[in-house]
């Protein structure tokens, strides 16, 4: 004879089925619902449907900060803490566009170009976020460290086709500081593999202090550079930032409050 009461059944069949669906949300909010359905008379079907929405958005929520995790963003840079009125050379519908992460399914790319401080890297984050908030998985680098990346996977045989195919899983690759340090041909060659692997495949976002005419520096080799532009602007929204840092500009917009203020 089944020793529990009617409650205790139901408290632990529901605890056991919760587990079993792997939703711990609906194990600990069927209870606290269940009273508030009573309470205000919800029918069975909105208290079905608000137990599996808060489901739904606490897998939702923890999708996108495991997202976040293996992104390895270096800093917690949002769109919206992005002052577009710093940048009047970024047009603002391109960028609402770029938010809504649709170039990212058609394997779309973006490139930032422009000197340091104008938020190339603020920009490549916040979009990159906005990518882990859609649902795609995203990883960042510095230009360098994909480089070491690459390289290390290309030191074990058969290791670089492998490691390319691996990042297919991620819908978005962010490359840093493309142009700080020049590359010497091994390691240009590993970036032209990795944009050729990409290409109609996945996005990759690009920041670099040069233009497209200097990129003959960054590969030591002309023709490398142009294939590779070739390749990568062929589908990608190319934008070029320019206009003062912004670390100087309100750092001087600061002293001249405080000038202003001492007046
Ligand atoms: P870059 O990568 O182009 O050298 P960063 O993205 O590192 O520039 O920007 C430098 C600093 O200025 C960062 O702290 C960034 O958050 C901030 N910043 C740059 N542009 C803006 C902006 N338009 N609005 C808010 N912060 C900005
Ligand atoms: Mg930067």
């Amino acid at each position: 004879m089944n020793q529990l009461s009617p409650d205790e059944n139901i408290n632990a069949t529901l605890a056991h089925l919760a587990k079993a669906l792997k939703t711990p949300t609906i194990g600990r909010v069927w209870q606290q619902l269940g009273n508030t359905a009573r309470e205000q008379g919800w029918s069975h079907e909105q208290y079905l449907a608000a137990v599996l929405q808060r489901q739904v958005a606490d897998r939702e929520a923890n999708g996108t900060a495991l997202r976040m995790n293996s992104a390895r963003f270096p800093a917690r840079k949002t769109l919206e803490d992005f002052n577009p009125d710093y940048q009047p050379s970024l047009r603002r519908d391109v960028l609402a566009h770029l938010a809504t992460t649709s170039f990212i399914p058609t394997a779309d790319n973006v490139i930032l170009l422009g000197p340091p401080g104008v938020g190339k890297t603020h920009l490549a984050i916040g979009l990159g976020i906005k990518a882990c908030h859609a649902g795609y998985p995203v990883l960042f680098d510095t230009a360098a460290g994909w480089i070491t990346r690459l390289s290390a996977a290309h030191d074990q045989h058969g290791g670089l086709d492998k490691e390319l195919r691996r990042l297919r899983r991620y819908k978005l690759l962010i490359i840093d500081e493309l142009g700080y340090i020049p590359f010497d041909a091994d390691a240009a060659n590993l970036f032209f593999q990795l944009v050729a692997s990409r290409y109609e495949q996945g996005s990759l976002l690009i920041t670099s202090n040069l233009a497209f005419s200097r990129w003959g520096e960054i590969f030591a080799d002309d023709v490398v550079a142009a294939a590779m532009i070739d390749r990568l602007v062929h589908h990608a929204e190319v934008i070029s930032l320019d206009g003062d840092s912004y670390r100087t500009r309100t750092r001087r917009e600061l002293l001249e409050t405080n000038t202003t203020k001492k007046l």
